[in-house]
């Protein structure tokens, strides 16, 4: 399992949503809601388009997902 990770809008910071799920799953991510940002304290919606899944591999998965960005998301 890896948390799912998404970039704050507003600072730029990667923020963990406390989601977590595998790759496997996080492919089949339709929509998800809004997460409160503890960052900023702001909700932000995200979709799988701009968020990353975070662990040791999180560089590889990121780069994976990175070259479907060009898929519609819906
Ligand atoms: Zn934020």
């Amino acid at each position: 399992m890896a948390m799912v990770m998404i970039s704050c809008p507003n600072t730029g910071r990667d923020v963990p949503t406390g989601i977590e799920t595998d790759p496997s799953s996080f492919e089949s991510f339709v929509a998800a809601a809004p997460i409160r940002c503890p960052v900023c304290g702001r909700e932000h919606a995200w979709s799988k388009t701009n968020a990353w899944l975070a662990g040791s591999l999180g560089c590889l998965q990121e780069t994976k997902f990175a070259s479907r960005a060009s898929r519609p998301a819906r």
